[in-house]
């Protein structure tokens, strides 16, 4: 039936031609999953327009769905408060004073960091900004930021006016890099050769990791070397990798890194977003930061002196004290991050693409072009999203989808992604939402 092979990749490619794309086949898939028992623990939305059979949810890359045990953690906090008042800052059953540290090491490990490295603080764009500051330092010749052309909003804008806030014009000083002509992605050899060819002008390349609109996963770690070697620094935005792909920051040498918790991560809307520093910074005192209390050194923070010292590490960078109910709702799902592994979780999340893929072609050879992906079709270099380009007018055909249950996203200007996380989503859900699209495709062909 299914046929497994290996590749070069960090996971197999189980797929190919003439194997059965029957609802039996893809339930056999769920039964041998190691991982099915996980899903057990989320709550399925209700079929969103309201009737109680479960949706198909493919979205989990724009929000993550609730892990049960966060209500748990969250009300064990409302009770501490409730009965301890300001005492629960040392004696909650996690107190709130180190409460950010409860988290630390499984971020690290989500991540490929050491403890050291990382902090989960702010928001994503916020750390953005925090980051920009320090490894932002641009001269008269040495200005240049290099980002994704079509990058998230969001990171349009920060890196736009962290250069305007030096004095100098975003369009000269942000340059984006292009897919060639007609491609719809971006080659790693082009990616380098732009760095070299910019070369000491050069201050911060800046790249999202995944890709949030095309899905496209790049080579960080041959990436960041180009960059240092034009005397730059490397950042990576992980929205889309944290949760997602297996990454190792600290090998990679990434200067530093942010991430949000509330898509793959599934910590709920607007969580607790992460920041990694790499340990070469770690003890860099000097160079520009904006500093808060929750940043200073924690044996001297509550003598309230004026002097700031900060803690070395990523948690030197923070500002506040932290949200502990979104904490309490990341500590919920990380944990379940943490019990699975990372690779464990990549290489069911391959199989699922690798499975829509599957099938997203076959419904092709029947209505040839109905349905284009434009992710990159090598699983090293994509996560769990699948973008799409379908004939008819995507915005429409979105909400055709709900109405049949299936909760895919749109993204302008014709896009559509289908995420199937490997937390939650099963082969049947893949199943359901192709057969979705293949009567879709039926329609148009007729
Ligand atoms: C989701 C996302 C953001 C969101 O930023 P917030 O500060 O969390 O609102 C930013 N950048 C990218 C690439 C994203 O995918």
């Amino acid at each position: 039936m299914i046929k497994k092979e290996t590749t070069t990749v960090d996971c197999p490619v189980p797929f190919e031609a003439g194997v059965d794309t029957s609802l039996e086949c893809a339930r056999n898939l769920d039964q041998t999953d190691a991982l099915k028992h996980f899903r057990e623990l989320f709550y399925l939305p209700a079929k969103l327009d309201g009737e109680r059979s479960k949706c198909v949810y493919l979205t989990g890359n724009s929000l993550g769905l609730q892990p049960k045990k966060a209500r748990e953690y969250i009300e064990a906090e409302l009770s501490d408060w409730q009965d301890l008042g300001v005492e629960g800052h040392f004696h909650a059953r996690h107190a709130w004073m180190p409460y950010h540290e409860f988290v630390t090491d499984m971020s690290a490990r989500l991540v490929g960091a050491k403890p050291i490295e990382v902090v989960v603080m702010n928001t994503l764009t916020v750390n953005l900004h925090l980051m920009m500051v320090s490894f932002y330092r641009p001269t008269k010749t040495r200005y240049k930021i290099l980002v994704e052309k079509g990058a998230f909003p969001s990171d349009q804008y920060a890196v736009a006016s962290q250069a305007a806030f030096h004095g100098f014009d975003p369009k000269d000083a942000v340059v984006e890099l292009c897919p060639e002509p007609g491609a719809d992605t971006l080659e790693t050899e082009k990616i380098i050769e732009t760095i070299a060819g910019m070369g000491d002008q050069l201050a911060l390349v800046l790249l999202g990791n995944v890709n949030y609109l095309t899905g496209q996963a790049f080579e960080s770690e041959k990436i960041a070397r180009a960059a240092h070697e034009a005397g730059a620094f490397f950042g990576l935005n992980l929205a889309h990798g944290a949760g997602n792909l297996l990454l190792q920051l600290h090998d990679w040498q990434v200067d530093f890194a942010v991430w949000c918790s509330y898509k793959y991560l599934n910590a709920g809307p607007g969580g607790i977003a992460g920041c990694f520093v790499h340990e070469k910074h770690a003890h860099s005192f000097d160079i520009p930061r904006f500093a808060g209390w929750w940043g200073h050194d924690k044996k001297t923070r509550f003598q309230m002196g004026p002097e700031f010292s900060p803690i070395p590490g990523a948690e030197g960078w923070q500002l506040s004290n932290p949200p502990i109910f979104q904490l309490a709702a990341l500590r919920a799902s990380l944990e379940i991050f943490d019990h699975v592994t990372m690779p464990a979780l990549r290489a069911k999340a391959c199989r699922l693409t690798a499975y829509m893929q599957y099938l997203l072609d076959d419904i092709n050879t029947r209505v040839p072009g109905f349905c284009r992906i434009i992710t990159p079709r090598d699983p090293a270099q994509r996560g769990s999203q699948l973008s799409l380009k379908f004939t008819g007018e995507s915005k429409k055909l979105l909400e055709q989808f709900k109405a049949e249950g299936v909760v895919c996203d749109f993204r302008e200007p014709d896009i559509i992604r289908a995420t199937a996380v490997p937390l939650y989503n099963s082969f049947e859900d893949v199943h359901r939402f192709c057969q979705v699209v293949k009567k879709f495709a039926q329609a148009e062909e007729n």
